[in-house]
């Protein structure tokens, strides 16, 4: 729960992120703020400031680039984050992974619950963790509650790529990071991913990295 006192803090620092134009820093692994789970979003930034900071982490995630983006993320410790993915792959990839594009959206104070037993397990990466990416599986569907922006309730199933990019900011909001999630055996630099495992399905990589898949 805020209170008066402790709302000022959080509107003061956002304030002071937005002073800068472009993109936000990304805060990188190793910030406790990535570890901490994020406040639950009750109106501490006026409608005002909570648009302007929406549009800042729209632009940062754009800018990186990214499909997702959460507060936390950009220092902020509050139950918010950002989606968009354009989903510029191959027909193949897109069958295999389920990548369809997904419009823009605002999380606020998401929580998701599986649907089903489906598993999906597939290389991601994060990007307060630049450089690598992992193997994650996870739910192939899952049913996300929680607020939009302006407050309204959602609630909806999600499949496919925009289910694993939900689980990824969603996680966040709660301090895991997706290597928390990860085989790490599978961990590979993007050099590897680019050279060796773009590959629709990471079949090929379990085998010769030795790890399992769902
Ligand atoms: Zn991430």
């Amino acid at each position: 729960m805020a209170t008066p006192s402790d709302r000022a803090p959080l509107a003061e620092q956002v304030e002071q992120l937005l002073a800068t134009e472009g993109p936000l820093t990304i805060v990188a692994a190793g910030d406790p703020v990535l570890r901490r789970p994020a406040e639950r979003f009750d109106g501490q930034l006026d409608p005002a400031l909570l648009a302007r900071f929406v549009e800042a982490l729209r632009i940062t995630m754009h800018a990186a680039p990214g499909v997702g983006l959460a507060a936390p993320q950009v220092g902020v410790g509050l139950r918010i984050a950002v989606i968009e993915d354009p989903a510029p792959v191959p027909q193949e990839v897109r069958l295999a992974r389920g990548r369809v594009p997904q419009p823009f959206r605002v999380l606020v104070n998401p929580s998701y619950e599986p649907v089903g037993a489906g598993r999906a397990a597939f290389f991601e990466g994060c990007l307060s963790v630049p450089g690598y990416q992992a193997v994650v599986a996870r739910h192939a569907e899952v049913r996300l509650t929680g607020e939009d922006e302006h407050g309204r309730a959602v609630d909806e199933v999600f499949a496919g790529w925009p289910a694993r990019i939900v689980q990824h900011e969603t996680d966040h909001l709660d301090g895991v990071l997706y290597l928390d999630r990860a085989e790490p055996r599978s961990l590979s630099s993007n050099q590897a991913i680019a050279e060796r495992w773009a590959e629709p399905t990471p079949a090929r990589a379990a085998e010769a990295l030795g790890f399992e898949l769902p």
